[in-house]
């Protein structure tokens, strides 16, 4: 610490703090090419490179620091893999948001909430993404885009509920955020907003103060979050998620189940039980979807059924997400239970509990 130079100044140490690091700053100093990423992780260039002509990459200094180990799953979801060009399955939009897409940039795939991009840049892009197709594209989201958005959803009466989406909307400036945020809640059909970002887990410096309160006048509105890996869980991610619970904003968490990242039941258990501690509520655990690009980190169903069993009835109910697998095609979220209910006999329903053993219930 500086000492204070100045004998009249009445604070004087919390004058001497340094200013709090800027979220810009830390976006600007990110990893974005193989030479720049060679200098700082064991990595060969060369794939990198014909990775990054596919696919782009963003490491920011913050998530760069979560990484430990070469391949330990902070790594696995940041840098890019040589498997992610040569990936033979997979489509680049098996979930068909194109399709039901009635103007650019908004999916409109149930009856009352559409699914609205309005960024197509990320703190970090994750390797994983499911939106590989579109992120980090310049001109794909743009004032028209998100314009006619609005206008959309203003017209059709049936939406209640507008999922804000992206790329990462928290990447939006405060007041282009708000401009978005204030006309959609101004619309008299929608009941509710939710902002689904990952910027607590890859950038948690980006939630001041500032953006809390701004925030705070757009209720109800409901942040679904997505951390992956109990090293995710930081301090800094923990100052985040409490700032903006302190603002009345309930927070979920959509998981990806990613081989070798959080496919073990003693991870998934870890972090669910750290997320509830940080005020977040896990509300998803996604199946990987089938986009190209991400064959590697698939794993089977059976392995995430044996997940979800190993959690019910070991961990609090409310650190349980719900299974799901999202439909090719566009047929929406499927969630999948382990099997509990093991037949009938003589009316009555024959189940099993978590430890295994078997009990009758009177099925009327
Ligand atoms: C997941 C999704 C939703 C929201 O589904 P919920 O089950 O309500 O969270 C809405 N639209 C699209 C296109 C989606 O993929």
């Amino acid at each position: 610490m500086i000492p204070c130079s100045n004998p009249n100044y009445d604070n004087c140490d919390a004058q001497n703090q340094p200013a709090e690091t800027d979220w810009h700053d830390i976006l600007m100093d990110s990893i974005v090419s193989a030479e720049q990423l060679a200098k700082v992780l064991p990595i060969d260039s060369d794939e990198i490179k014909q990775v990054t002509a596919h696919y782009p990459m963003r490491i920011n200094p913050y998530y760069l620091s979560l990484i430990h180990t070469p391949g330990d799953g902070i790594w696995k979801q940041a840098v890019p893999d040589i498997r992610e060009i040569s990936d033979p399955s997979g489509m680049a939009d098996p979930l068909c948001e194109e399709g039901q897409s009635p103007v650019p940039n908004l999916t409109h795939r149930y009856p009352d909430r559409v699914l609205f991009l309005v960024s197509n840049r990320c703190a970090v892009y994750c390797r994983h993404c499911m939106r590989k197709r579109k992120v980090g594209a310049s001109h794909v989201v743009t004032d028209e885009t998100i314009r006619e958005g609005i206008t959309y959803i203003q017209k059709t009466k049936s939406v209640r509920d507008v999922l804000i989406s992206g790329g990462d909307p928290l990447l939006l400036e405060d007041d282009q955020l708000e401009r978005i945020l204030q006309q959609l809640s101004a619309i008299e059909h929608v009941d509710f907003l939710r902002i689904h970002t990952r910027i607590p887990c890859t950038l948690p410096h980006r939630i001041t103060p500032a953006l809390c309160r701004m925030l705070s006048k757009y209720h109800p509105l409901y942040i679904n979050t997505h951390f992956n890996h109990p090293a995710e869980i930081t301090a800094e991610a923990s100052r985040a998620c409490s700032l903006l619970a302190n603002s009345g904003i309930a927070l979920g968490c959509q998981t990806v189940l990613l081989k070798g990242v959080n496919d073990q039941p003693a991870v998934m258990k870890q972090l669910m039980r750290q997320l509830l501690r940080i005020r977040v509520r896990p509300y998803y655990l996604h199946h990987p979807d089938v986009v190209s690009g991400t064959g590697h980190f698939r794993t089977s169903i059976k392995e995430g059924l044996n997940i979800i069993k190993s959690l019910r009835g070991h961990i609090s109910g409310m650190g349980i997400p719900h299974y799901v697998i999202d439909l090719p095609g566009g047929g929406g979220k499927i969630p999948l239970l382990p099997e509990y209910i093991k037949g009938e006999h003589n009316g009555m329903l024959i189940v099993e509990n978590y430890q295994g053993k078997r009990f009758e219930y009177p099925l009327e």
